[in-house]
């Protein structure tokens, strides 16, 4: 496993719409293996292709609930909404509140290309919502109510 560099807003790769994946091979699992090694070392809780320069339709997520790989990623139901804080690793030490749905379900294919449905609330239903953005060419900022103040940054 290899730790990626994780690209920063202005790459133009994070504007790019990700195309499928076809092929549940050895190359997705190395892919898929380093994109969850990388979330970790960067404290991250989730990660999408696009931000390690791939323009794949993959996302790993973990919110502390363990590792959740989505390979072609689709929401299939909203419920509710949230307003909270959100960051991305592609742009470091900032924050804003966005809005998102309370509840999303996600039908998604496995490392191996069965599918399976997940289902997020909270934090979960966040990221579900952030990383599949990615995979469209957008960013949280496209989508932010209102940008944190430096002061109101935690340290
Ligand atoms: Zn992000």
């Amino acid at each position: 496993m290899a730790i990626r560099n994780v690209v920063k807003e202005g790459d133009n790769v994070l504007r790019k719409k990700a195309r499928p994946v076809t092929e549940f091979n050895e190359r997705l699992h190395i892919l898929l293996d380093d994109m969850a090694e990388t979330m970790y070392a960067t404290n991250g809780v989730g990660l999408a292709a696009n931000q390690v320069g791939v323009l794949r339709r993959i996302v790993v997520i973990d919110v502390g609930e363990g590792l959740i790989e989505l390979i072609n990623p689709e929401i299939i139901e909203r419920k509710g909404s949230q307003q909270e804080v959100e960051g991305c690793l592609s742009c470091p030490g900032e924050y804003g509140i966005t809005k998102r749905p309370m509840y999303v379900k996600v039908k998604a294919q496995d490392r191996d290309g069965v599918e399976r449905i997940y289902e997020g609330e909270g934090l979960l239903a966040r990221c579900f919502c952030h990383e599949i953005d990615h995979l469209e060419g957008i960013l949280y900022k496209d989508v932010v109510i209102r940008m944190l103040a430096p002061d109101e940054i935690e340290a």
